[in-house]
């Protein structure tokens, strides 16, 4: 018997298995998963054994030199899923495996010493059975993901349900019945951090069987966890993406709550969507998938619509509670002001009542740009082709990319003309202007510079929860989770600056955005208000949004995606060429796409220069496959990338299934 390794090292050359031939002391011990010394070539080289085979590859074979750790790092299972992650996203086989291992083992971890302890004391608590009476609409899904669970059968759910019907309600009792089978559950949330309420509803209701995978925990607390989750002592795993990663043995169930955000994909290399990865360990597991949302991905809901996935709706917020009004404001009547007079007079009226409002930015839009009068020219990163953003508490222009700053400049770049002026919505703008119209309230801020200040999210969370502060002001991440009693304003100050943008997912976002946002007012007993603001009223996404409508939404961007035939009706595959010598992006860029247009006649967009052409210093063009069969795709990609020369000097970034083209 031969064991196959694989070096730890990531190079194109090197990226699979290697056969080596066993001692006799290590023939009891050796499993999948050991990290090995190995002879390569005239070095030595750290390795992993991922498989055993009863030929080997080549005549003479050298015997593997000694086990680095006695422990296995991971199971033949995760080799499965770390192959096809690297199948499937195009990346190296290691880094896909890199993903399965326990922390502090393979690659560097970054620490981040936060809350941890206090957290975790709290998770030490009991558990409490109160599990509550299911409405009608619970008890049917309840029920369905429950003999789901019981047949022990792969089958996925689209739990679509307004905000406020009881999502997470059957999430829990769901989870109870994979308990009792004695298997684990993985419950995935966008952002833990930005959700210790559901984090504590969870703790109460399942106590020491939790482990909660924070970005904040230490490596040592982490390697806890995954030791308890392995070992099947937690049996229920809460995290963001990365946690559907977790070593559970048997996996009885998988939630994806808010399946739609964009956090669920991972953005370097394997550029994973955690959907695709709990579709593939569901087969594998036999286990069952559940992905809940109010405003499910344009894929999801036409997968559930073909019958792949089998939906089950909560219509009805619990108790009935209304889903807020929403008003809208014309911005092209507001007479050029950054808050209509409706807005003004809802926030006076609320603050007054002694209840709290949200002021919500697209983030996109909360940026203040230096922009010439006389010419129209935006002051931008001489490294990146994008416009530097003001910072007024410094005075400074800064890179949102790669952090260049810089003092403004006198007089314009481009014209030498000296009438620049400050445009944009910056939170700073907002937090003065209401300040002007509100002297006396207490307004929070939530944005990179006072998070920065403050400490940390969960901080300013924690104080405008408290009641501590009358008006929070920030970006899409306050629209995130927050569950606060005496919300009963949410203002969006403008709801399109992301319509603009050429994706063919904008109309998509910006809905889900406004849904999200105005689920934010009045969640409880008091009553809650909505108002948007836009300067294009009358556009589908936003009007489905004031009338809380995602199913008229669906029905007309579905039609869009079949039209330009973009996901679900292809797939697509982006490539981006990036070089800091720009001649050589161009020309490697013109090479690669010429050679995709022979292989594949239809469905090669590009190359053209990306929407940020240029990037911390690096040139960007940006090639496009677009087809029916992602297997054709990739296959059409690894040959062409497999016979052209490669410089150096040249950066290749692979991304399969993008969220988004910019
Ligand atoms: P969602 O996840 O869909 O936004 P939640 O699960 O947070 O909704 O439920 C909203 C509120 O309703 C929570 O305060 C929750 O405790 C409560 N709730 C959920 N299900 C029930 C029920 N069957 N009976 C009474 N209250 C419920
Ligand atoms: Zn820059
Ligand atoms: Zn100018």
């Amino acid at each position: 018997m031969f064991a196959e390794v694989l070096l730890v090292r990531a190079a194109k050359d090197i990226d699979r298995a290697f056969h080596y031939s066993i001692s006799k002391e290590l023939e009891d011990q050796l499993k999948i998963g050991h990290q090995v010394v190995v002879p390569f070539g005239r070095r030595k080289e750290v390795g992993y054994v991922v498989g055993f085979v009863d030929q080997a590859e080549v005549p003479r074979v050298k015997d593997i030199l000694k086990l680095n750790r006695s422990e296995p790092l991971f199971s033949e299972q995760q080799v499965a899923l770390a192959k096809w992650l690297a199948r499937h996203y195009c990346s190296f086989f290691v880094s896909a495996l890199n993903l399965v291992i326990a922390p502090g083992t393979g690659k560097k971890e970054r620490i981040r010493i936060g809350k941890v302890r206090e957290q975790r004391a709290e998770s030490r608590k009991q558990s409490q059975e109160t599990a509550l009476e299911p409405t009608q609409e619970q008890a049917v899904a309840i029920n369905a993901i429950k003999a789901a669970v019981n047949e022990g059968v792969a089958q996925t759910f689209l739990l679509f349900g307004v905000t406020g019907s009881g999502k997470t309600e059957v999430y829990m009792q769901a989870i109870e019945t994979v308990l009792a089978k004695g298997k684990s559950s993985i419950v995935l949330v966008p952002e833990i951090s930005l959700t210790p309420q559901l984090v504590q509803r969870f703790s109460a209701r399942f106590g020491d069987s939790i482990a909660a995978l924070h970005s904040h925990l230490t490596i040592k607390e982490r390697k806890e966890a995954w030791q308890r989750i392995s070992s099947g002592e937690a049996k229920i795993i809460l995290g963001a993406r990365s946690a559907v990663f977790a070593p559970a043995p048997e996996i009885g169930l998988i939630v994806l709550d808010e399946e739609f955000e964009n956090s669920y994909k991972q953005d370097q290399s394997p550029r994973y969507h955690a959907r695709e990865v709990a579709t593939f360990l569901a087969k594998q597991h036999q286990a069952v998938l559940v992905l809940g949302s109010a405003t499910p991905s344009i894929e999801t809901y036409y997968r559930a619509e073909q019958g792949e996935y089998a939906k089950l709706v909560l219509s009805k917020r619990i108790d009935d509670r209304p889903l807020p009004p929403v008003e809208i404001v014309d911005l092209r009547q507001a007479g050029g002001r950054v808050l209509s007079s409706a807005l003004r007079q809802a926030l006076v009226e609320t603050v007054a009542k002694g209840q709290q409002a949200i002021l919500f930015l697209n983030r996109r839009g909360y940026f203040t740009f230096a922009m010439c009068r006389a010419c129209g020219q935006s002051v931008e990163c001489p490294n990146c082709a994008i416009a530097l953003t003001y910072h007024s508490s410094e005075q400074k222009l800064v890179c949102n990319r790669c952090g260049h700053s810089q003092l403004p400049p006198s007089s314009c770049p481009r014209c030498n003309s000296s009438s620049l002026v400050y445009l944009g919505t910056g939170t700073q703008r907002i937090e003065k202007e209401v300040a002007d119209i509100l002297p006396q309230a207490r307004l929070l801020r939530f944005d990179r510079d006072s998070v920065a200040q403050r400490g940390s999210h969960e901080r300013i969370f924690a104080t405008f929860a408290a009641g501590k502060a009358d008006v929070l002001i920030g970006t899409q991440m306050v629209a995130k989770g927050l569950d606060v009693a005496n919300v009963t304003l949410v203002g969006v100050v403008s709801a399109d600056t992301a319509l603009q943008l050429p994706d063919f997912r904008s109309a998509e976002h910006t809905f889900q955005l406004l849904a999200q946002v105005a689920g934010r007012a009045g969640r409880h007993h008091l009553p809650g208000r909505v108002i948007i603001q836009s300067y294009t009223p009358e556009h589908y996404a936003i009007q489905a949004a004031v009338k809380h409508d995602y199913l008229g939404f669906y029905l007309q961007e579905i039609e869009s995606r079949r039209d330009l035939n973009y996901p679900p009706f292809s797939s697509l595959i982006s490539l981006m060429i990036a070089s800091k010598d720009h001649g050589l992006a161009e020309k490697a860029a013109a090479g690669i796409g010429q050679a995709l247009k022979q292989r594949l006649p239809e469905g090669i967009l590009g190359p053209a220069l990306a929407f940020i052409p240029r990037l911390r210093g690096e040139t960007r063009f940006q090639v496009l496959l677009k087809g029916r069969e992602p297997e054709v795709l990739r296959q059409a990609l690894k040959d062409v990338l497999g016979s052209i020369e490669r410089p150096s000097g040249l950066r290749l970034t692979i991304d399969v299934d993008p969220q988004g083209l910019i």
